[in-house]
């Protein structure tokens, strides 16, 4: 039947089909969680794809993470039925900046080899910045401006365009001046940070209307996902992209109306003069070529309002879209009923919603509730969510088992992943930690990687600051002060400085030696960049710098721990190709590939865990003070406790089955253990769709009168308040006296631990 769907599209619903096959002009898909949005978008590809409309190069998607943008090459791939060669625009809003940044890099001021700066380069640069416009760094901390400068870089503000109050409100009204010294810096030492990469492309494409125009011809199609966390550079960015109508002459013009609705030095073309008739030539002849931009979220999951996401984006949308069509998806294909009736319920709550409908037409009597967990304190806590999952592991009556792959322990703050990552290890459940604490923030893995920037980029001055003197080699302040200078004088990098400063006198003899030997190992590193393979030249620099002796001759409790990282650093490279690639991907902060061979229980925080889903989700951590988490409510007020609230969302709609909350009695807080109250969402869950676990029901019930009532929501200080209730306290102390001894600890079990910024994955086995 030639007449018959392709498969691609048989399974979809009627709406999501709708948003799959509207090619033509702005779709805006605003959908629930599990309704298929991602599918949609995934689908809407793969049917480009398969009709011919455009080449894989043709396509721009932008996923929140990367590792959603490799899973979604994947299935694009399975969809289409064959390899998808190549879809070099797809990925997050930072990998495509970095790359168109690196094609223009020179109308930017910087070559397209450039360095991308961390937070914490950014912040001893803005430091060194602070001290040489003769300010005191204590007053007006680096921390706080780097902060400052990323906000505005959010709202895609260049230092002419901050508004006059943030101006003066930093360093006695030197705001401005330093954020573009600042900017000045970073062209000088040939790098960016994370707000150019969006900032610069579009500082690029207003300039040079010809490169936008050609970007125009390129991108055919543009697609979004988790589009409520766009921020505003992002959406301007966006914006430039997927308009061609302010360059071309077609119908839409940008809506001039409220003065918020354009940006400072959002400078819109002209309204196209052409007649109305002429324009609709113009529109006639366009046709084929028009940008035809798809974007896809939920407002309810909107959880990045503290990094400048606007959800306001979505409101916009319509506006600076004209014609867009809008398509609601309700049917929700992840969760059971009770778990969406608990999350549904919860969200509720929220006042500032657009409102959206959810049902399943899922009717399973097995399906259990949501339930509600009580624990005395975190080591209980992570002890009893082991239990569960050992359970979980075993066949059931059916003889169905649970794949520790389909479990997720989602956490509000990442400090709370050590008490699980500590009882799995005893345990021997293989567990991998995703976006967690990050393996690229050590301090060795930083030391090493400066050595690596330094001879891929010479012109790298942090990296030189961050090694010259590590290890120890007598290079002291005054020295490198001294070089510092000679090097400002002349406009030169450092390293080029100290090559040239060895040949004068102008430095004692120790540390002109040890300067020397220095320059001497740089140049040589640098000679084996293209011949010798990557992973070797840097275990060599580690070596010949004296580095990893560093760590072999230290006698703390952390050097053998350094080491190994160091060796698992060295690992990871393995799977690029040159030691720019792997910089470049570090940089970036990539999230991990998971190792799919190995079964293991994922730990990750619920910023971390969007658009994943799960058979079964641990939430452990609901108490007033971590969840929602204090300083959202002390920064945020009730927009903070809203977004808490979406997180909450966020958290129990990744179950499709199974959902599991936690909270403890006492928490150990900066050290100190503290009396907690339970949290407010948990009041906020429908007692039809959740039940408190059974060993816990002497606690005395839970829910709007239950065991610990709602007098507790007027207690100001929720972490020095107590609650306790004894017969509850009791039952949990039997239970963990009965079940301590059957946990032994065994040997030879792997351990997967997954860096937020790392390569891949990197098993190590921990001896028992
Ligand atoms: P989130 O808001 O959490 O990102 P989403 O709207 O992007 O969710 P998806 O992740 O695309 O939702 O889909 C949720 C689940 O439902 C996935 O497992 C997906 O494969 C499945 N699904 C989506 N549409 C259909 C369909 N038409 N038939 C069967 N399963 C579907
Ligand atoms: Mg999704």
């Amino acid at each position: 039947d030639a007449h018959r769907a392709p498969d691609y599209l048989a399974g979809l619903n009627p709406e999501q089909r709708e948003a799959v096959e509207t090619l033509d002009g702005p779709v805006l898909v605003l959908a629930g969680a599990g309704t298929g949005k991602t599918r949609v978008l995934t689908t809407r590809i793969a049917h480009i794809l398969a009709t011919g409309r455009a080449f894989p190069s043709q396509i721009l998607a932008v996923t929140f993470t990367n590792k959603a943008a490799r899973e979604m090459k994947e299935r694009i791939g399975l969809l289409v039925g064959g390899a998808v060669e190549g879809m070099p625009w797809l990925g997050t809003f930072h990998s495509i900046g970095v790359k168109l940044l690196r094609r223009h890099a020179e109308l930017a001021g910087l070559r397209s080899d450039f360095t991308i700066l961390d937070t914490d380069d950014v912040v001893r640069l803005i430091k060194q910045i602070i001290q040489a416009e003769g300010l005191d760094d204590k007053r007006w901390p680096a921390k706080q401006f780097a902060g400052m400068i990323d906000t505005w870089k959010n709202k895609g503000l260049d230092p002419a365009q901050i508004p006059e109050g943030d101006a003066r409100a930093f360093a006695n009204g030197k705001g401005r001046e330093l954020y573009a010294a600042y900017q000045n810096r970073l062209r000088t030492l040939n790098a960016c940070d994370f707000g150019d990469l969006l900032l610069h492309p579009i500082r690029i494409f207003r300039a040079h209307p010809d490169i936008l125009r050609e970007y125009h011809q390129k991108f055919r199609y543009i697609l979004v996902d988790e589009y409520q966390d766009t921020n505003t550079a992002q959406y301007m960015w966006l914006r430039l992209l997927a308009q061609r109508s302010q360059s071309s002459g077609r119908a839409s013009v940008p809506a001039e109306g409220r003065a918020s609705d354009s940006w400072p030095g959002d400078a819109s073309p002209a309204p196209a003069q052409a007649s109305a008739g002429r324009r609709d030539a113009a529109v006639s002849a366009n046709e084929k070529q028009q940008i035809n931009i798809c974007c896809v979220g939920d407002d309810d999951q909107s959880i990045y309002g503290w990094r400048g996401a606007e959800v306001d984006n979505i409101l916009r949308f319509e506006k600076d879209f004209p014609g867009a069509r809008v398509i609601k998806l309700e049917r929700n294909y992840r969760s059971t009923a009770h778990i969406l009736g608990a999350a549904g319920h919860l969200i509720a709550h929220n006042e500032g919603r657009l409102g959206k409908t959810l049902f399943t037409d899922r009717v399973d009597p097995e399906d259990g509730k949501v339930v509600v967990h009580a624990a005395w304190d975190s080591e209980e806590e992570a002890r009893a969510v082991g239990e569960t999952i050992e359970t979980l592991q075993r066949p059931d009556r059916n003889g169905k088992r649970h794949n520790l792959n389909d479990m997720a322990i989602l956490v509000r703050a990442s400090f709370q992943m050590r008490e699980f990552e500590d009882r799995f290890v005893t345990l021997g459940l293989n567990y991998r930690v995703i976006g967690g604490p990050r393996f690229y923030e050590r301090l060795e893995i930083r030391d090493a990687m400066a050595y690596f920037r330094l001879v891929c980029q010479p012109a790298d001055d942090l990296a030189f600051e961050r090694i010259v003197n590590t290890p120890k080699r007598g290079l002291g302040d005054t020295t490198i002060r001294n070089l510092h200078d000679y090097a400002r004088a002349r406009d030169i990098p450092m390293l080029a400085a100290a090559s040239d400063i060895i040949e004068t006198d102008e430095l004692k003899p120790k540390a002109r030696k040890a300067l020397f030997d220095v320059v001497a190992d740089f140049k040589r590193w640098q000679g084996l960049l293209e011949t010798m393979p990557h992973t070797e030249l840097a275990e060599q620099i580690l070596d010949e710098s004296g580095y990893t002796a560093m760590w072999q001759n230290d006698k703390s409790a952390e050097a053998p721990g350094r080491l190994e990282n160091l060796k698992e650093l060295i690992r990871s490279m393995e799977q690029f190709e040159s030691l720019r690639g792997f910089l470049e991907h570090v940089a970036l902060v990539m999230d991990a590939e998971q190792n799919e061979d190995l079964d293991a229980v994922s730990i990750m925080t619920l910023h971390s865990a969007k658009g994943l889903e799960f058979e079964t989700v641990f939430l452990p951590g609901w108490e007033e003070g971590l969840f929602p988490h204090q300083r959202a409510l002390d920064e945020g007020g009730r927009a903070g406790l809203e977004e808490e609230r979406r997180l909450a969302y966020v958290g129990i709609t990744r179950a499709k089955r199974n959902c599991h909350i936690w909270f403890v009695s006492n928490r150990r807080i900066h050290g100190l253990w503290q009396s907690t109250i339970p949290s407010r969402f948990l009041d906020e869950l429908p007692e039809a769709h959740v039940e408190v676990a059974e060993s816990d029901q002497s606690y005395g019930g839970y829910g709007r009168g239950g065991g610990y009532g709602q007098s507790r929501f007027d207690k100001q200080e929720p972490f020095q308040n107590s609650y306790s209730t004894p017969g509850w306290r009791r039952a949990q102390q039997n239970k963990t006296d009965a079940t301590r001894d059957n946990w032994g600890n065994r040997s030879g079990h792997a351990v997967e631990r997954i860096g937020y910024g790392e390569s891949g994955p990197r098993a190590r086995t921990i001896e028992g």
